[in-house]
């Protein structure tokens, strides 16, 4: 069983994209290929993020359910594997006539294929998602540690940097470090989490997508996997929207199986400006729920010196150098676990997941 589960994952964004079009096209889906033209790979490759459809065709489907992967780019190991796994498996034949099923694969491709979590344009597009028009939210807890955390001599002084972050820490405490670091800053365009100040071509992307096959659903439901938050191989349910769809997210998995932001039972910080807004906004009429499907990786502050130590790499390091090499491999250990037994415990997790996720949108 385990030695079987590494075919569904892959070690690259370019293999994960094949098995995920291949996998697409035997399930007899009917597929569509958005191209990044903003930015390429590392060896010139194009980047795409693409859109599956399983079931009744737009405007026919009463309930529907939306898997994305790669959000955060580098985090699309885990739910590009999710995804081929639930293809593979049949998970979405025989679904009802008027039940649909949309997988979008890459969201953010720039950052599955440079190996960060972030888009183009260092843009978290989980803080990217709101009125720019408007005020953005307060960042100035983040500008107090912004200079502690991405100085262009980091890797010289990290030692200096990291007592002064401690220090930070030890007055206000691990929570507000988590906080201030991620709830999405928009004032420093080289830092960690920052949200833009314009929308993502990711964004619009799958707001385009969620124009193009959302029409007519009654009851939708979106699972958006991510990694890197909670214990290892363990796929935590954030509720995502209002406290009416974090209830109706707790229907379909159980109330004590789904965390709230707002309630402070996530492991996550709360964020402003995610993609689920826009899955929200996109059917005003139906019935919805929308999770981050999140799985452990390592511990939070190794996840965040992964990032911060990537985040250095990408605007003041060389990639070809043996640091470079070294930081990369860091930052994906904090995103993606290279064993079968969390690669099992992943695809077991996200298998019980959309089971339940499906059999609620054909009730
Ligand atoms: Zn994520």
């Amino acid at each position: 069983m385990t030695a079987s589960i590494s075919r569904h994952f892959s070690l690259t964004y370019g293999e994960a994209r094949k098995k995920f079009l291949d996998a697409a096209k035997e399930a007899g889906a009917k597929i569509s290929h958005h191209q990044n033209t903003d930015a390429n790979g590392p060896l010139g490759e194009p980047l795409y993020t693409d859109v599956a459809r399983l079931g009744a065709a737009p405007g026919a489907a009463r309930g529907m359910l939306f898997i994305n992967s790669g959000t955060h780019g580098i985090e699309g190991y885990c739910g590009s594997g999710c995804q081929v796994a639930a293809l593979r498996e049949d998970m979405f034949v025989n679904l009802p006539t008027d039940v649909a099923v949309v997988l979008t694969h890459a969201v953010n491709p720039y950052g599955f294929c440079w190996g960060r979590r972030t888009n183009e344009d260092n843009i978290d597009l989980n803080r990217n998602c709101l009125d720019h028009d408007a005020q953005h939210p307060d960042d100035s807890k983040y500008s107090e540690i912004h200079p502690l955390l991405c100085p262009a001599d980091l890797m010289d002084k990290k030692a200096d940097y990291d007592a002064k972050i401690f220090e930070w820490i030890g007055v206000h405490g691990m929570d507000a470090f988590q906080e201030a670091v991620s709830s999405g800053q928009y004032s420093y365009p080289d830092g960690l989490f920052y949200g833009g100040r314009a929308p993502a071509w990711s964004s619009a992307t799958w707001q385009n997508t969620l124009a193009a096959h959302s029409a007519g659903t009654k009851k939708a439901v979106l699972v958006d996997v991510h990694t890197g938050l909670g214990p290892s191989g363990i796929g935590e349910l954030i509720g995502c929207g209002d406290a009416g769809q974090v209830d109706n997210a707790g229907s379909i998995w159980g109330a004590d199986d789904v965390t709230s932001l707002h309630a402070g039972t996530s492991s996550s910080a709360e964020v402003r400006g995610d993609m689920t807004s826009l899955f929200f906004a996109a059917v005003p009429e139906a019935w919805t729920a929308a999770v981050a499907l999140e799985y452990g990786t390592l511990e939070l502050i190794e996840v965040l010196e992964g990032l911060r130590q990537e985040n250095w790499l990408h605007h003041h390091g060389d990639r070809e150098s043996a640091l470079g090499k070294e930081l990369e491999a860091k930052c994906r250990a904090a995103f993606y676990t290279e064993t079968d037994e969390w690669k099992q415990m992943i695809w077991t997790r996200a298998h019980e997941v959309i089971g339940k996720a499906l059999s609620t949108i054909a009730a």
